[in-house]
């Protein structure tokens, strides 16, 4: 029995071979063969096909081209922290934000990512949100529209490099004129942050409401960014207290480990809820009572309150820290843009 299975295990495998090297020889001879056919012609050019700016990462990706003199001839209200009201042409409203918004020290790469965001923003705001300022269509509060830097204050903070860092500022905003992030044709509301650890998070997750181009997506920052990782810690009564005026409900008669619930968090470690003393609250909220840099983070309770906080800011777009890492990797300010507003192109303003 053994011997006949041998036999014919052998027998099989010796068709199997032929076969094979019957297909080995047609595949070899098979495109031999269609390529003398069909071989195009080694003149003719390829064509080219269009870029739909869903292939953000092709190298053969063209750059946007700038609209030389739009910033200057666009002008907008900018709303001053003494409540008067200042007209600048775009030019001098991006110079300024982008003075006030990313270090100077960045690449130029990263510097044009934020003068274009910051453009869509503006732009952005004034056709969507009119009514936010009466006399003005933004002001210089960062947590209101773009913080805004004018060129005397940031000459002193400057100091000796100051003539160059403005140089460097401008070009950035002159090679961006009038460029902007479209989504389907529309501005996008463009809006970017300081730094996270490994991702952003969604539109949808943080503020409850989908928004395709605010998705969440990777992001490259590391050991680089200052203070990526910091800890606030609270003495129990203080933690209590800012808690209590807040929810005056909420109930602290247990033992300290029992205050805190367990957080519900996204995929990039955001706390989405979390309950303190019996009250529900959102991440949002637990980082304005007690200060933190952004709602990425865990909390301990021991003698004292502490929580342990990573990146800065609301995390969801652009990571202007993260805009930098990939500028050093090689990428374009529109390769930038791409990667943190999910299937924008980059064009001129409608
Ligand atoms: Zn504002």
């Amino acid at each position: 029995m053994r011997g006949k299975r041998e036999n014919a295990a052998q027998i099989w495998s010796g068709k199997v071979l032929l076969t094979g090297v019957s297909l080995v020889i047609l595949s070899f001879l098979l495109p031999l063969f269609l390529a003398e056919r069909f071989a195009p012609a080694p003149a003719v050019p390829l064509p080219v096909s269009p870029i739909s700016g869903a292939d953000p990462f092709s190298p053969s990706a063209p750059c946007p081209t700038p609209r030389a003199g739009w910033d200057e001839q666009e002008s907008l209200l900018l709303l001053q922290p003494d409540g008067s009201v200042t007209r600048l042409t775009m030019a001098e409203y991006l110079q300024g934000v982008v003075r006030a918004e990313m270090p100077v020290s960045f690449l130029p790469e990263a510097l044009k990512a934020q003068a274009v965001a910051a453009r869509t923003y503006c732009l952005y705001q004034r056709a969507q949100n009119a009514d936010k300022h009466l006399q003005a269509d933004v002001c210089t509060d960062s947590t209101c529209c773009q913080a805004w830097l004018d060129s005397a204050s940031a000459a002193e903070k400057w100091g000796e490099e100051a003539d160059r860092y403005a140089d460097k500022i401008a070009q950035a905003v002159s090679d961006t004129d009038g460029l902007v992030c479209l989504y389907q044709g529309e501005l996008i509301d463009a809006v970017f942050f300081s730094s996270a650890l490994g991702k952003t998070s969604s539109a949808g997750v943080v503020w409850g409401k989908d928004v395709p181009y605010l998705a969440s997506v990777n992001s490259p920052e590391g050991e680089e960014v200052p203070e990526l990782r910091t800890v606030v810690t609270f003495p129990k009564d203080e933690f209590i207290g800012r808690f209590l005026t807040a929810h005056p409900e909420a109930s602290f008669s247990d033992t300290p480990e029992h205050w805190i619930g367990v957080p519900e968090t996204d995929d990039a470690g955001a706390v989405l809820a979390i309950s303190i003393g019996g009250v529900t609250v959102t991440g949002g909220e637990v980082r304005s009572l007690y200060g933190l840099r952004s709602t990425r983070f865990q909390v301990e309770t021991g003698e004292n309150i502490i929580f342990s906080v990573s990146g800065y800011g609301h995390g969801v777009g652009m990571s202007q820290y993260g805009a930098n890492a990939l500028a050093r990797q090689g990428k374009t300010f529109a390769e930038i843009l791409q990667w943190y507003y999910t299937g924008v192109t980059v064009a001129g303003a409608p």
